[in-house]
């Protein structure tokens, strides 16, 4: 049976927390193993829980989102059980971190989306956090998962000017929304790139696809978030990974099973899956 990748998705946040089972066996039904992403210290905690009752099946990261590095609080009940917000402890994380089912660090990265241009202080905080990241990414011998929105110049700035802490393969960006002259200095980087299900129904996206060289390229979920066509509106889950599969192989010119046997390769490559 063909093995295929849902290369970032978080099937342990609250969202599937009705049906998580009947969940993982659509996505087993269909080939589909993942990486379940943590978002702060309690989500990645539970990723690791989840990857570990999973092998062979689900690995986790660890890693805290831009978005939780904020002067105001972002509640996002899909994600968090919490009703507090959590603060950054990267001695806590690195702990996470260390276990073998984590095989990167992340979601990290920078998100300028939401944050006023003037709130400077948010985008401090989210820099240094990053780049604490980055340096444990570097200790742990773990690629990154990185989050980038709207902030692809200073995230390129940070990646260059700490380029010897990197990794190699360095890790992926996670639905890379950039043009492809960043794109071409993250690959010079040593990064993959991952793409969701908003290329099944966005045409936004496409002259990076066919730019970036196949073995550079992850399909993912982002589950429960962005559901891909024909479920669009719906919560997406991994299962539904085989859409965007179906779309990328195609600006390809690629079969989907070709395309996912290739990109099922890259995630053992970046993440070194096999050795788990
Ligand atoms: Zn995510």
């Amino acid at each position: 049976m063909e093995k295929y990748i849902d290369a970032h998705t978080h099937i342990h946040f609250p969202a599937f927390k009705a049906d998580i089972k009947e969940v993982l066996e659509r996505a087993k039904t269909v080939g589909v193993r993942m990486i379940t992403v943590g978002t702060q210290n309690s989500t990645s905690k539970s990723a690791v829980e989840f990857a570990k009752k999973n092998p062979g099946w689900v690995w986790a990261t660890a890693g805290f989102h831009p978005g939780h590095f904020a002067t105001e609080w972002h509640h996002d009940k899909n994600e968090q059980a919490e009703t507090e917000p959590e603060v950054f402890d990267l001695a806590k994380l690195r702990e996470i971190a260390l276990a073998p089912e984590v095989v990167a660090i992340g979601e990290c990265g920078l998100d300028y989306f939401r944050i006023p241009e003037e709130d400077l202080e948010t985008r401090k905080m989210q820099k240094e956090g990053f780049i604490a990241q980055l340096h444990l990414s570097r200790d742990l011998k773990k690629p990154l998962m990185i989050h980038c929105r709207s902030a692809f110049p200073d995230l390129i700035e940070i990646l260059e000017r700490h380029k010897e802490s990197l990794n190699s393969p360095a890790g992926a960006i996670h639905f890379f929304a950039g043009n492809p002259e960043e794109a071409k200095k993250l690959l010079d980087l040593g990064f993959v790139f991952t793409f969701g299900g908003v290329t099944t129904f966005s045409r936004d996206y496409d002259e990076v696809i066919k730019f970036l060289p196949v073995q550079n390229i992850l399909p993912e979920t982002d589950a429960p978030y962005v559901a891909p066509n024909p479920y669009r509106g719906k919560r997406n889950e991994p299962s539904y990974v085989i859409e965007t599969i179906k779309k990328l192989a195609e600006l390809k010119g690629l079969s989907a099973e070709e395309f996912g046997k290739i990109s099922f390769e890259t995630a053992e490559r970046v993440f070194r899956l096999r050795s788990i």
